[in-house]
């Protein structure tokens, strides 16, 4: 636990944190629900890559994570899957919906609150781009609503696609803050926190703003799960690991520098 090892692919990995699930060789194996398989089959992605085959299972059991692999190895994918399923399992409970939105008294403005329920960080607008086109693609199925929202560009159209609520949520952190103090968008629904190329946003000077965000979820920590992606760990990504996740589970696959 906690060493460098080759696992029975030959790949090195390194897991520690309490009970980590064993890694899945299929994506079936790694408990997702059917409408996200057969997006994953309709991708033509045939077998999860290494970092998949170790953090679908783990995000899947619901942990908290923090996750390193090189760029290229799929973490997208790794933490998309999971949460789709994660939502489709939880349908149940409530929509894309703040109460029924407010209506302005005096006017015919409606102004609706988006509350999405998974909420996923990246750096740059050309990321934010990609992740969201990826959760699209592996959602298309279950009728979950996916939203992007960069800076960088008008505010207005991105304003109007959260007015049709969302689901999942894909941000750069500076313009979420903005929508969440124009009160567009509320955190407090948030049961799936990802940062992507976390130690990008932090060289990128966004931790002010990430903090600011986590903080508006509210809630205790442990009332969401939340996961880390990186392609490095530096020490400053550990210290914002161990700010916001509990008992979680750290994985390193592949060769990757610090
Ligand atoms: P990373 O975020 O780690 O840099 P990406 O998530 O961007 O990597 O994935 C890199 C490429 O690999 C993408 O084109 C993606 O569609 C593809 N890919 C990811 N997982 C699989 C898989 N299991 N099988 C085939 N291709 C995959
Ligand atoms: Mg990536």
């Amino acid at each position: 636990d906690g060493a460098r090892r080759l696992d029975k692919y030959e790949i090195p990995v390194e897991v520690s944190g309490d009970g980590a699930p064993p890694p899945a060789d299929t994506f079936e194996a790694a408990g997702l629900v059917e409408a996200v398989l057969r997006c994953v089959a309709r991708a033509g992605y045939e077998s999860p890559t290494p970092v998949q085959r170790y953090a679908l299972p783990i995000a899947g059991a619901g942990r908290d994570l923090m996750a390193c692999a090189q760029t290229g190895s799929g973490k997208t994918a790794a933490f998309c899957l999971p949460v789709i399923s994660g939502l489709v399992n939880a349908e149940a409970g409530g929509g894309a919906w703040s109460g029924g939105g407010r209506r302005d008294r005096g006017s015919f403005d409606r102004v609706r609150v988006a509350k999405p329920r998974a909420l996923i960080l990246a750096p740059t607008r050309e990321l934010a781009q990609q992740i969201h086109d990826e959760a699209k693609k592996f959602s298309s199925d279950t009728g979950l609503k996916v939203v992007v929202a960069y800076g960088g560009t008008p505010i207005r159209d991105q304003l109007r696609d959260l007015e049709r609520g969302a689901d999942i949520l894909v941000a750069t952190p500076g313009r979420l803050v903005d929508m969440v103090e124009r009160s567009r968008i509320s955190l407090e629904a948030i049961k799936f926190l990802v940062m992507d190329e976390a130690d990008r946003m932090l060289d990128m000077g966004f931790e002010p703003q990430i903090r600011n965000i986590v903080d508006r979820m509210g809630m205790p920590k442990n009332s969401r799960q939340t996961m880390l992606f990186s392609a490095t760990f530096p020490p400053e990504i550990q210290r914002l690991a161990s700010d916001f996740l509990s008992n979680y589970i750290f994985i390193t696959v592949g060769r990757v520098g610090s």
